[in-house]
């Protein structure tokens, strides 16, 4: 049977970027489109991002940066969060094992502060993953593992091959995945290849910059150092 990811990946390679943080990207912004359509009211879900203490940095960045912002979806989700905190923090006001604990905490109690402290940084801990993180490492997961299973059909190399190669954190989980050593030498000869390209564009580039060469104008690297950054790092 036909993997369906394989036409994604031949069609992202053909797209500038890394092809797999490009297809992650798209598709973690659609699940974080959908959540706020259909899952806040889902109980696993509210559930899940209680414990996770709502998203991770990256995740709450593109939430505010993009059109994904979802005023009331957000203010459902982060008042649920902050309640979880309050009730798990130690109740200075309130019977019970941790009653009395910041009145004491604050005399300087050492037994009692570290009861309290253990209570109250576990109240500020996330228990479960950003479910954005979550849900975009298992589809890189199925996309790791089309891309290794079919490296070596001429379609896929031939896109790879063209494409502006996967970044370093990617390279090295697919390296790790590759299905046999011919597909791992290939993963090794595209980049290497990619790698010395862009080695040779950032010194054209510094070539250029110097007052003598001024004249002569950049070309494709002017953004290498960009290119360069984000191979390293992926472009999520
Ligand atoms: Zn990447
Ligand atoms: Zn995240």
């Amino acid at each position: 049977m036909a993997d369906p990811n394989l036409p994604a990946l031949i069609e992202a390679c053909a797209q500038p970027g890394c092809p797999l943080c490009r297809l992650a990207q798209g598709a973690t912004e659609r699940f974080l489109d959908n959540l706020f359509y259909e899952m806040v009211n889902d109980a696993g879900m509210r559930n899940q991002l209680r414990n996770s203490l709502g998203f991770c940095k990256t995740h709450t960045r593109l939430l505010l940066d993009t059109s994904l912002r979802d005023p009331l979806g957000l203010s459902i989700v982060y008042l649920d969060v902050l309640n979880k905190i309050l009730s798990t923090l130690p109740q200075p006001d309130q019977p019970g094992r941790a009653a009395g604990l910041l009145d004491r905490l604050l005399r300087r109690l050492p037994k009692e502060t570290t009861e309290l402290s253990i209570d109250a940084l576990q109240a500020m801990t996330p228990r479960s993953p950003c479910p954005a993180c979550h849900y975009r490492d298992q589809y890189t997961h199925s996309m790791l593992e089309s891309l290794t299973i079919h490296l070596e059909t001429p379609d896929l190399s031939q896109a790879l091959e063209a494409s502006d190669g996967l970044c370093l954190p990617y390279l090295r989980l697919a390296l790790e995945k590759s299905a046999s050593m011919s597909g791992f030498a290939k993963l090794i000869l595209i980049h290497q290849n990619k790698l010395q390209k862009l080695r040779d564009e950032l010194a054209e580039f510094i070539r250029k910059s110097d007052y003598r060469f001024m004249g002569e104008g950049f070309g494709a690297e002017g953004n290498a150092y960009q290119r360069a950054m984000e191979m390293l790092v992926g472009s999520e």
